[in-house]
C-alpha cells in the first residue's frame, strides 16, 4: 500500500532536495472535487500522485510528475454514477510573486503561486485534477428507463444540444432523450 502524502510541504526545500513524493491522499478532503462526485461514490476512495521537485533547464523551481484517480462522477444528464478514471500529468513552475507567475507564462509554462513557502499538497492536487476533468461529464448513452431523467431541468438539456462538439451530436443521434426533447418543441 502506497504511504500517505504529507499535508503540508515546502516545496523550495524540496526541489534543492530533488526530492520525489509518491504517494495517496483521500478525495475526501477535497471539497471541490467531492461536489462533482455522485451520492453513492466511494468514501474510501484515494488520488495516486508521484511529484518530482526539481529544476528545469532553465533554473526554475518546477514540479513534474502524475496524478491519478479513478473518480465516481456525478453524471450531467442523468446524475447516475459515471466511472471515470482521469490522469494528470504535472509540469508546472513554482512561483512566489504575480511578476514571477506573469514572467513564467511569458515563457509558456503553467504556474502555481506558493505563499510563505507552504504548499499544501491536497489543495495542488484538487487544482490539477479539477483541470483535467472534462467540463460536464456525461455518460456517451445514458439508461432511457431512468424514470428521473424527466426531471431534468430543461435548461441543462438545451444547454447539451447547443454544444456542437463531434460528441454532442453523436450523443444527439444516440439519445432518445433528445429525440424526446424534440418531440415536445412540436407540440
Ligand atoms: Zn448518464
Amino acid at each position: 500500500m502506497l504511504s500517505r502524502l504529507p499535508v503540508e510541504v515546502n516545496p523550495f526545500r524540496l526541489v534543492e532536495q530533488r526530492k520525489n513524493l509518491t504517494g495517496v491522499i483521500s478525495q475526501s478532503r477535497m471539497p471541490r472535487l467531492q461536489e462533482l462526485l455522485c451520492d453513492n461514490k466511494d468514501d474510501a476512495a484515494e488520488v495516486n500522485a508521484t511529484l518530482n521537485f526539481d529544476r528545469t533547464e532553465m533554473g526554475l523551481p518546477c514540479i513534474t510528475g502524475e496524478i491519478e484517480a479513478q473518480l465516481d462522477l456525478s453524471c450531467q444528464r442523468c446524475l447516475s454514477k459515471l466511472d471515470y478514471k482521469v490522469v494528470s500529468e504535472v509540469r508546472i513552475i513554482l512561483v512566489q510573486t504575480d511578476e514571477q507567475a506573469e514572467r513564467a507564462q511569458g515563457e509558456g509554462f503553467d504556474t502555481y503561486l506558493v505563499e510563505d513557502e507552504r504548499l499544501f499538497l491536497q489543495d495542488f492536487i484538487e487544482d490539477e485534477l479539477l483541470l483535467a476533468l472534462p467540463l460536464s461529464a456525461m455518460h456517451e448513452a445514458c439508461d432511457a428507463d431512468r424514470p428521473y431523467i424527466e426531471g431534468l431541468p430543461e435548461d441543462l438539456v438545451e444547454e447539451e444540444i447547443d454544444d456542437t462538439t463531434d460528441l454532442a451530436e453523436k450523443e444527439e443521434k444516440d439519445n432518445p432523450f433528445a429525440a424526446l426533447k424534440n418531440l415536445k418543441d412540436l407540440e
